[in-house]
């Protein structure tokens, strides 16, 4: 039986593993925003908050990418897999979350989406009736810091 809120994940050919231990946050967000979509091929991105003390590589390194001057994406450089997503150090208390693709958990069925954000980015096509709140930008708590709406 895993440790309770410790969760293992990891991307398709294997190259990359990771562990993380979530801390007081629950939130769980399904992600609209332009970036997520061309960085994953998908429609959306869901990001699970976890502490970014609590959670390392434990197999393999995964390649970054700089998606903009506030935050760094990680992913296998092997598979393309969406590993996290993270607010650079400058950003402070808020980079002290790692934001963690669920689809690389090994157990996202553990996890559940708490809300969805960017939703001014969403495409018309797709619907959720989840009852979920829905910010048109970012979560209205990290949006508060205005290095963020540049
Ligand atoms: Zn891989
Ligand atoms: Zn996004």
């Amino acid at each position: 039986m895993a440790e309770p809120g410790v969760h293992e994940g990891g991307c398709l050919c294997g190259a990359v593993r990771y562990r993380g231990r979530l801390g007081e946050s629950k939130t769980v967000t399904h992600c609209y925003c332009r970036m997520c979509r061309k960085v994953s091929g998908g429609t959306f991105l869901t990001w699970v908050e976890f502490p970014a003390k609590d959670f390392a590589y434990t197999k393999g390194q995964p390649r970054y990418f700089k998606s903009s001057e506030i935050a760094v994406r990680r992913f296998c450089g092997s598979c393309g897999c969406q590993f996290t997503y993270q607010y650079v150090p400058e950003l402070e208390s808020i980079s002290e979350s790692i934001w963690v693709a669920a689809g690389s958990l090994d157990r996202p069925d553990d996890i559940a989406p708490t809300d969805h954000i960017f939703t001014d980015n969403q495409l018309p096509w797709l619907h959720s009736d989840d009852g979920l709140p829905r910010w048109p930008g970012q979560l209205p708590w990290l949006h508060s810091d205005d290095r963020l709406s540049r």
